[in-house]
This record gives C-alpha cells, structure tokens and sequence, in this order.
C-alpha cells in the first residue's frame, strides 16, 4: 500500500504552459543595424588613400626618429661632454614622447582603415548609438573634418566637448 506509484502529475500542467508561451516567443527586439558610411566607394577609395599615405609618413618619421634616438645621432660625444649629458637624456625622452604620439596616430589611422572596409567609416562613434544632435551631420562626422583628420572618430562637436571636459577635469585634479 506505502509502495503506490505516485500519479504521474503530468497532466495537471497544460495551462500554464501554454499561457507562458507567448512570453518566451517575443525575445527582446534586436537593437537596430548601426548607421552605415554614407560615402560612395570612390569617396572611401580616396580616404583611405589619404590614410596610407599618412600612415606612411608617419611610421617612416618614427623609424627615423627611433633610430636617432636610440643611436643618438650624437653618439660619438665624448666624456668631455658630459656637461651636455643632461640635455641629450631631455632630448630622447622628448623624442621618445613624439614616438609614441605618432605610434598612437597609426594606431588611429589603422582602426580607421578598418571602418572603411566594414562600411561603418564617418559615422560619429559617440552618436552611433543614440544621435547627440550636437552639429548638423549627426550621426556623421562632417567631411570636411575626416578631409583634415582622416581618422577622426567622432564629430567635431562632440570632440569639442570632449575635450572641454578633460580640461575641466585636469583642472580639478590641478586643484587636489
Ligand atoms: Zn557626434
């Protein structure tokens, strides 16, 4: 008598199923497609010229640079001048400074170079998601900005604000 199966409870279930359905069948809405480049192909053809060529220049400047720096043009100094010693360690760690300014500009023109080939290339990365409405273009970076900055990311606007705000927060930190 103890040993009686238990009724499968099985059957007693269906309604609640079937009123849960309709939740699970509605998953969150997929957030919309980012904006794509609105530049034709020959337009991107002629930014990303301009990117290579500037990333050109750039490494052939830090190549020269780092040698420079690292040999030191003035290697053949003497232990006369040492009283020049100062100056000389002033000079590379200001080089050195320049280089990794450059370096992180290529970094920049190469992450550009990237947008262009997934066609996302002039859309303002700060009004992607949701348009700041902060110029005109928005969310595009004006043309006539990447013309000058061609691995610029966000809009000129935005970089204005941007930049303020560190400003104000390099102030504050000047304060503490
Ligand atoms: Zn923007």
């Amino acid at each position: 008598m103890a040993s009686k199966k238990k009724s499968a409870p099985k059957k007693t279930a269906p309604t609640v199923a079937t009123r849960t359905e309709p939740e699970k069948a509605a998953p969150s809405a997929p957030p919309p497609p980012p904006p794509k480049s609105k530049f034709t192909k020959d337009e991107l053809k002629q930014f990303k010229t301009n990117l290579l060529q500037l990333r050109d220049q750039l490494s052939r400047q830090v190549g020269g640079m780092e040698r420079d720096a690292l040999t030191g043009k003035d290697a053949e100094v003497s232990v006369d001048h040492m009283a020049d010693h100062g100056s000389d360690t002033f000079d590379q760690d200001f080089t050195l400074g320049l280089i990794e300014n450059e370096e992180q500009t290529i970094r920049e023109i190469d992450l550009a170079i990237e947008r262009i080939q997934d066609g996302t290339y002039g859309v303002c990365e700060a009004c992607v998601e949701e348009p700041l409405k902060l110029c005109k273009t928005c969310p595009y970076i004006q043309k006539a900005r990447l013309e000058a900055i061609p691995y610029a990311r966000y809009c000129v606007e935005y970089a204005r604000v941007a930049e303020r705000n560190r400003e104000i927060e390099e102030a504050r930190d000047d304060e503490e």
